[in-house]
This record gives C-alpha cells, structure tokens and sequence, in this order.
C-alpha cells in the first residue's frame, strides 16, 4: 500500500489543480497533504466505502474502475497529475463511485478527508478549480463508456497508452496483458492480437510486462478518435 515519504524529496512534476490555486491556499493545502509513494496494482478504495483520503497524483497515476459480476472489470477513468482523486466530495458526498487502483507506480499528494472538506469550505478557489475538473473527469467518464461500446480493440489501445504516456515522464510503461484486458474489458487473447499488431507496426515493443513507446506518432495514427476529444 502507499507509503509516506520525505516531502524534501518532492519530484519535479506538479500537481496542476494544486497548481493553479493562489499561493497562501497551496501552501495551506500542502500543509495538510503527505508525500506517498503509490505502487503498481495498488488498491486506494472500494466502490461504496467511504473515503479515507483524497489523492493528488504526481507521477502516479490511478485508474477508475467499474465491475460487474461474471464480467470482465472496464477502465471507467484516468487520473494523474491533471486531476483528483475524490473529487466528488464536491458533492457532499463520501461515498466511493468506483474502484480506485493504480495504473502507473509514482509519488502524490494525500490528505485525509475531514481535513480536505474543511479546506474546501474555506477557499472558493479551491472549489472553482475542483468544479471545472469535476466537469472534465464526467466528460472522460462518458466518453469511455462510448468508446468501449464502439471501437476496435486496437484503436483502444493505442489511446489508452497514449492517455498512459501524457501522464508518466518515460517512455515506459510496466503492464501485464492481464491488467490490460481488465483495463479495456476484453480477453487477453484481444489484447495479445492488438498489442502484436502494434510491435509489429514499430509503435512498441513489449517484453516481460514492460511496454515501451517507440512511435507516440503512430499511435497517434491509430488511436480511435475519441483520445482527440478528450
Ligand atoms: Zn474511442
């Protein structure tokens, strides 16, 4: 699970909602925040519990996932340093929408709930800032369960490692084809086809759960459209 860390070591990378708010109020919120250290696969909340904390991702990143029984789990959403994790507390609410794991190992903000909800009544800002991204985080929501519907397995992919890599600072990427069928809600053997024809196109190459990106452009040649309005 996550562990605390030195805030000294800090990466260079920004949180941009934290980013974005005026200075005493950032300095206000990272008063309350501890720098963790957030793992592969690791789980930070179940659908209906209750919050514990919120997350500001770094260089982490966390996946948003929806499940039903005797079905294969679906990405819903993806988090990394652009956004939260808990940003429905907007809603007054605490309750959990969706399973939250991460995706892509790395550091973030967390800060426990009761603290989080009492900066939120003090600053506007903070709320305005959450507002937008709320906004943003439901258009992301609604356009996966479209593009799960509607597009190839393939073009999926591409877009999924394309939404992977804007939020990692490598061209790396640790997965498992088991992790990725969950991802996109598919069998393995989907994934095994789609991610062959991208190796085979020199988009990647993969090895040992490892994925490198080789070619950003000819993912962008084959990503399905809804990567562009995201
Ligand atoms: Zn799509």
């Amino acid at each position: 699970m996550s562990t605390i860390i030195q805030n000294a070591l800090v990466p260079q990378v920004e949180n941009k909602l934290i980013g974005h708010l005026p200075a005493l109020e950032r300095a206000e919120l990272l008063s309350q925040a501890k720098l963790v250290q957030l793992n592969f696969a690791d789980l930070l909340c179940l659908s209906g519990e209750s919050y514990q904390y919120v997350y500001f991702p770094l260089t982490a990143f966390i996946s948003l996932i929806a499940k039903l029984p005797k079905h294969p789990a679906l990405e819903m959403g993806i988090i990394g340093f652009e956004g939260m994790l808990g940003a429905t507390i907007l809603l007054n609410t605490r309750q959990v929408p969706s399973e939250a794991i991460i995706q892509g190992s790395g550091k973030a903000w967390r800060i426990p709930i009761a603290s989080f909800e009492d900066l939120l009544t003090r600053s506007n800002n903070l709320r305005r800032i959450l507002e937008t991204y709320l906004y943003q985080l439901l258009c992301q929501l609604s356009q996966n369960a479209v593009c799960a519907h509607f597009h190839s397995v393939e073009s999926r992919l591409a877009r999924w490692l394309l939404m992977s890599h804007d939020r990692i600072q490598t061209n790396e990427l640790f997965l498992t084809h088991q992790f990725l069928s969950e991802m996109l809600g598919v069998r393995r053997s989907s994934i095994t086809e789609a991610a062959g024809e991208l190796q085979t196109s020199g988009c990647i190459s993969y090895n040992r759960g490892w994925i490198h990106i080789l070619n950003r452009e000819g993912l962008l040649a084959r990503c399905c459209s809804c990567y562009h309005l995201m």
